[in-house]
């Protein structure tokens, strides 16, 4: 059976490559070089892997056309494979637990996929164990994001291809990053590792800040979605990430990069603020003449309703 990526008729969006940019939030600050992954079609990095992990299944033949994809994700990852698999006539199944935005359910059932919520205190390990199980049952492609390779090979492939052709002089010193499924930081560090590079990776990890710090020291915060405890990743668990640095960010400072960064003219969501400031310190640690490397991973729409917009939303 043809590919459906490639059959005339079927509307399958190209993803073209995003921007990298050099971007000062301060006038004689540091430029953090920062690949715009919030443009992708669906508004999310998660594209990439969505689109290369269930291309990959098709063409090993462990889907076919009609097929189901299911997989457990309460964020990007559920908006991207929904879009994608609306383009190749696939069905969609996203568990998730109770409590996920409204906006965020409306925008998987308006490709055509199905949300299936599990109780919001059952959390993530309730959500994978759901999407095992109905993946059992129905036959159903499970991409198990956090454990499947092809996550982080869209990111080694793919878009760490994209960074190297595009950055000036083709070398990166520092990769900084969020961890959820680690498939960002692993993919890209091994990208740039296996060009040469002497590359420094930077885990990014939000805790919680000055006001709850005296009372839980440097605990983490789940203040970004899609940012987990690296625990629930075998990908990034697994993975060998010689000389892994951990950045502890503030969530205060998270929000703050994150306003600075759309006051600019980036419309990205909280992650993008986690990692850029967490490229600022990178980039202290590497040296003025180092080039650092981060993602802008999602756009700010999907968060009119959370913190992030707390200051402008008693506005008039
Ligand atoms: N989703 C979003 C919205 C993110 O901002 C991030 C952090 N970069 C992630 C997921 C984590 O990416 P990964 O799963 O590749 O570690």
């Amino acid at each position: 059976m043809s590919n459906p990526f490639k059959s005339e008729g079927r509307f399958v969006q190209k993803i073209e490559a995003t921007p990298l940019v050099e971007v000062r939030l301060e006038p004689g600050g540091a430029g953090i070089w920062c690949k715009l992954e919030f443009l992708n079609p669906s508004g999310s990095t998660k594209d990439r892997i969505a689109r290369y992990m269930v291309e990959k299944a098709w063409r090993d033949g462990r889907i076919k056309e009609g097929g189901t994809v299911v997989e457990a994700s309460s964020g990007s990852t559920s908006i991207a494979l929904a879009m994608t698999c609306a383009q190749m006539g696939l069905k969609f199944i996203a568990v998730m637990p109770e409590g996920v935005s409204r906006e965020r359910q409306l925008t998987i059932r308006a490709y055509g996929g199905r949300v299936v919520l599990v109780a919001g205190e059952e959390g993530i390990h309730g959500a994978l164990r759901k999407a095992e199980e109905l993946a059992g049952e129905t036959g159903a492609l499970y991409t198990r994001q956090f454990e499947n390779p092809d996550n982080a090979e869209a990111h080694r492939v793919w878009t760490g291809q994209e960074i190297l052709r595009q950055i000036p002089g083709g070398t990166v010193d520092g990769i900084v990053s969020g961890v959820g499924t680690g498939g960002t930081i692993v993919g890209l560090h091994s990208a740039f590792s296996e060009a040469g590079c002497e590359v420094t990776p930077f885990a990014a990890r939000p805790v919680r800040g000055s006001a709850l710090q005296e009372l839980e020291c440097c605990s983490f915060s789940p203040c970004v979605p899609g940012v987990v405890e690296e625990s629930v990743s075998k990908l990034y668990s697994e993975a060998k990430l010689d000389g892994l640095v951990e950045l502890d960010i503030s969530d205060d400072l998270v929000f703050d990069t994150a306003r600075k960064l759309i006051r600019q003219g980036f419309p990205v969501g909280p992650s993008s603020g986690l990692n850029y400031a967490a490229a600022l310190e990178a980039q202290n640690k590497l040296g003025p003449d180092a080039r650092v490397v981060t993602v802008l991973p999602d756009r700010m729409e999907r968060y009119f309703s959370t913190e992030l917009f707390g200051p402008l939303n008693g506005e008039s």
